[in-house]
Order: C-alpha cells, then sequence, then structure tokens
C-alpha cells in the first residue's frame, strides 16, 4: 500500500487491492478517536480530532486495509445491482430469459405475461427502482420454487427408488440444496435460475443422499445413472450467477 501525498491536505490517496482510492479527512472538534467509514456512494470518509498527524491516519487505514477491501466492494456490488435490476432487466428463469416490465399501475405484484415479468405498483417517481423490486421478485421466484420442485423431486424419488420425509424451500445464499439423515431435503429458490436439467441435477443429487451420505465414488455413479451429464451440470451451477 503506498500513500500520496495531495495538495490539499485533507484529500488523500490509498492502495487498496490494487486500485487507487482516494478519500477524505474531516477534522471534527471534540472528537477522541479516528474513525473510518465507507459512505453509500462507495467512498471512504476518515473523522479524526484536529491535530492528529497524517501519519498516524495513515497508519490506521493500513490496518484496517482488508476490512477496507471488503467494505468497498460490498458497497460497490450494491451499487451495481441498484443500477442493473430494473426496466428491461433479464432475468433466468428455468431456461426461460424473462424481461422486467415496470408498471405504474395496480398494486404491488409481480405476475408472467409471454417472456415478460411485469413488476406492478410502482411509484412514477421512484428513482431507485431496484431496491423496491428485488423483495417481490425474490417472493414470485419462492413461491414457483414450492411449486416446481415438488412435482421433479417426486418424479425423481420414484425413478431413485428413494423416498423423503419434507422438503422446504429456502432462500440460502451459500448453498443449492441439503439432505439430512433423516430425509429432509432443502432447496435454494435460486435454482431457479438456472436450466431444468440442473435443477433435476440438483434434485437427484439430495435424493441420492439418501443412500450415499457422502459424495463417494458409489454417490457419483448413483448419481451419473439418473443424470449422465452432470459433471456439466455441477459446472453450470457454478457459474450461475445472481441476476441482481
Ligand atoms: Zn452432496
Amino acid at each position: 500500500m503506498i500513500f500520496h501525498a495531495m495538495p490539499v491536505l485533507n484529500k488523500r490517496r490509498i492502495v487498496i487491492a490494487g486500485r487507487e482510492e482516494s478519500f477524505q479527512i474531516a477534522y471534527v472538534r471534540n472528537r477522541k478517536r479516528i474513525s473510518i467509514l465507507v459512505d453509500d456512494a462507495g467512498e471512504i470518509q476518515v473523522r479524526c480530532p484536529p491535530g492528529i498527524p497524517l501519519r498516524q491516519v495513515d497508519a490506521l487505514l493500513v490496518r484496517e486495509k482488508n476490512w477496507l477491501g471488503n467494505r468497498l466492494t460490498d458497497v460497490r456490488l450494491k451499487n451495481l445491482h441498484r443500477r442493473t435490476l430494473g426496466e428491461g432487466s433479464a432475468l433466468p428463469f428455468l431456461g426461460d430469459c424473462l424481461t422486467v416490465r415496470l408498471g405504474h399501475w395496480g398494486r404491488g405484484s409481480v405476475f408472467r405475461c409471454g417472456d415478460d415479468l411485469w413488476v406492478t405498483g410502482i411509484p412514477p417517481a421512484d428513482v431507485d427502482i431496484s431496491l423496491d423490486i428485488r423483495r417481490p421478485l425474490e417472493r414470485w421466484y419462492c413461491r414457483h420454487a414450492k411449486a416446481y420442485f415438488p412435482q421433479r423431486l417426486d418424479y425423481w424419488a420414484e425413478k431413485a427408488g428413494v423416498g423423503f420425509n419434507g422438503l422446504r424451500v429456502r432462500g440460502q445464499k451459500t448453498r443449492w440444496g441439503s439432505c439430512s439423515s433423516r430425509g429432509n431435503i432443502n432447496l435454494n429458490w435460486r435454482l431457479l435460475w438456472a436450466s431444468p436439467r440442473v435443477v433435476d441435477y440438483v434434485l437427484v443429487h439430495e435424493l441420492t443422499h439418501r443412500r450415499h451420505m457422502d459424495h463417494s465414488p458409489a454417490f457419483w455413479l448413483a448419481v451419473g445413472s439418473l443424470i449422465p451429464d452432470y459433471q456439466e451440470c455441477r459446472e453450470r451451477l457454478q457459474s450461475l450467477e445472481s441476476p441482481w
């Protein structure tokens, strides 16, 4: 990390994760300690008591380098999504590509019409739309997952000759699915961003855990007997990205 002194005393630069960032120092009276924050616009703001030497501020930023880097990434990703989800956004749904359409009429609801996915009840002057539509869109996906998964799960359970206790549809950020030793299956509604084939692979994967609670060669052999192209499905699952 390198610091560059700037002509203006309170505006400085710092390199975090290979990227040059600028930050502002505001001297605040009655302040006891230095504080660092990343504001909603993704700018680093430093507040400190008057008279604090710049090298002390620099040293603190160095110590907080990892935290700062993570925080900057978080805020910028959020802002990126904020910009990209709106009228005309493309959303994947079981191999189809849906287009988000915003309706300034009606009560807040989400419905599909052909390949358009309408979100209604949007206030006409809303400038920050993505924050408002992400939640209803998630609920729409979740609702469809609850309708789609059980029938496919029944189909594959019969083919595999195994039973399961129950199914819960969840929205975890890190797991596509799981199967407990008692046969309770959890599936992520985000799987609907993938193709039907990839969803089938995940269902078969979890059902196969009814026989093999590990990922042994025997497990993969059993998965492959029902989904011969499971390797490709796994790869596609790994490269699946959130549309928002
Ligand atoms: Zn597994």
